[in-house]
């Protein structure tokens, strides 16, 4: 049988976009759609726009800090309006050049939406119908707004980069990856955050010390970090603002409400059930380690398929379904020891077991240290940094790492090869310091402060 393409695939992300392309450039005749803007949530509304507005919240920290150092500087005002028109620039230049890549590859862009019309066939928004020997699912994830609670002028992370102005207060709800990042970055943008977790502490999954730094830097911050509290009700006030109740019975008002309550594969509507496809009960793409589907032509890649929600891991699964399909090459995305940052202030690094996750293996050691980092410390700040490794006592293999410091984003990519390797403690131990720096504590750590 002749397709009019060898892969079709559905979503212009990081998963997608880099299938596409390695596919192509494995000799495959490639076609894809996207219905909103190349580049997907990394580029247009997740990761690339955040990061962008931590440096912008952290030159406001650091003009407070030039002036322990000497520096004569004038109050200073955070200008929104100048900083979203070249954020949104910025984002139109990343899209483009997603376009160009893909493009220059060989692979043909329909911008609109296509959905599954059988195994081998998608069918786009105009109407035509297009054959693939191969389909990919990458259509990524979209905030959840918890039932109830989807009132008009509420925010997600979609909403928030197109906001015109900063409110003056925000109210956000959740105690995950998004909810802190966003904490951090808008109160120091100069909005007064108050963050509801519904649990006892927040960054659920990530090692105890690292949960407990990150919350006592926030609240030390400025934010009005509310844990064991979730919203009851929420009256609109007009004009995006927001009466809450919450589980307390505390009454507040808010200028602006933020949901970060988790997010969902995107398959609703994409006629993935009617071909057959099997989806896990939240929506999810249920694939094998191949990324394949119950459907030997259909693949799903990202968030999509709710493995692990990060960029670089749709990438690594995209890379490896096409060398498998197109390439000749059997390769699988490595889902072990996947390290991760949270760019709250100071940011959060981790890879490997939490200090809990190890315990459960076997007897630990357990090395932590925690200090007033040099810099921040000239300039009077009490926040401190922490570093901490967990160790299999009778292997000696590190296990994991977590780290809360400014920087703890580019420390735990390295300490990830480290940890990949199979590195024990001797190992860190025989690795001389860098000095003066906040990385050499990983090596310094001699004496454990828990072992069984
Ligand atoms: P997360 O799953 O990290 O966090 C969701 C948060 O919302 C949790 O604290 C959860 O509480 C809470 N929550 C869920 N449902 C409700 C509810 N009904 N009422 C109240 N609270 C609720 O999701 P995010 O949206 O923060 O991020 C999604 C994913 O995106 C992350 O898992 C991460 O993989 C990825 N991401 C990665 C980033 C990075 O690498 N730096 C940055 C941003 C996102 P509970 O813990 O009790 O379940």
């Amino acid at each position: 049988m002749t397709f009019d393409c060898d892969l079709f695939v559905i979503g212009g992300g990081s998963g997608g976009v880099r299938a596409a392309r390695i596919a192509a450039g494995h000799g495959a005749r490639v076609q894809m759609a996207e219905e909103y803007r190349m580049g997907g949530t990394c580029v247009i509304r997740g990761c690339v726009p955040k990061k962008l507005m931590v440096f912008a919240a952290g030159h406001g920290a650091a003009l407070d800090e030039a002036r322990a150092y000497g520096w004569d500087v004038a109050p200073a005002r955070f200008d929104w309006a100048a900083f979203r028109q070249s954020l949104d620039a910025e984002l139109s230049r990343l899209e483009g050049i997603y376009t160009k890549n893909a493009t220059a590859a060989g692979v043909t862009i329909h911008h609109q939406r296509a959905v599954l019309a059988d195994p081998h066939a998608v069918r786009l928004a105009d109407g035509q119908t297009i054959s693939a020997r191969h389909v990919l699912i990458a259509t990524g994830g979209q905030p959840v707004v918890p039932e109830g609670f989807d009132l008009p002028g509420v925010m997600t992370s979609n909403e928030l980069f197109l906001l015109d102005e900063l409110p003056k207060s925000m109210l956000i709800v959740g105690g995950g990856f998004i909810a802190c990042e966003f904490a951090c970055i808008l109160q120091g943008l100069g909005v007064a955050v108050t963050q509801f977790y519904r649990g006892a502490q927040i960054l659920r999954g990530f090692d105890n010390d690292l949960r407990h730094h990150v919350a006592a830097a926030m609240g030390m911050q400025g934010i009005d970090l509310q844990v064991d509290t979730d919203l009851v009700s929420l009256e609109p006030l007009g004009g995006g603002r927001f009466a809450s109740t919450d589980t307390r019975g505390a009454r507040r008002e808010f200028d602006a409400v933020l949901f970060a309550t988790g997010r969902a594969p995107n398959t609703q509507g994409l006629g993935l059930a009617e071909a057959g496809v099997h989806l896990a009960d939240n929506g999810a793409v249920r694939v094998d380690d191949w990324s394949q589907t119950n459907i030997p032509s259909v693949f799903a890649v990202g968030d999509v398929t709710d493995r692990i929600q990060l960029t670089p891991v749709a990438i690594r699964e995209g890379h490896a379904f096409a060398d498998t399909v197109f390439g000749g090459q059997r390769m699988q995305a490595d889902h072990a020891m996947v390290a991760s940052a949270v760019f709250t202030r100071p940011e959060a690094g981790t890879v490997g077991l939490t200090e809990e996750e190890a315990r459960a293996q076997g007897p630990v050691e357990i090395y932590r240290t925690s200090f007033r980092p040099m810099q921040g410390a000239f300039a009077g700040s009490d926040i401190k940094a922490m570093m901490k490794l967990v160790v299999a006592r009778d292997s000696r293999r590190v296990l994991g790492c977590h780290i809360v410091a400014p920087g703890a984003g580019e420390m735990i990519q390295i300490a990830a090869v480290a940890l990949k390797m199979g590195a024990t403690k001797e190992d860190f131990d025989r690795t001389m310091a860098v000095h003066p720096t906040m990385a050499e504590e990983l090596v310094l750590m001699r004496n454990p402060v828990a072992t069984e």
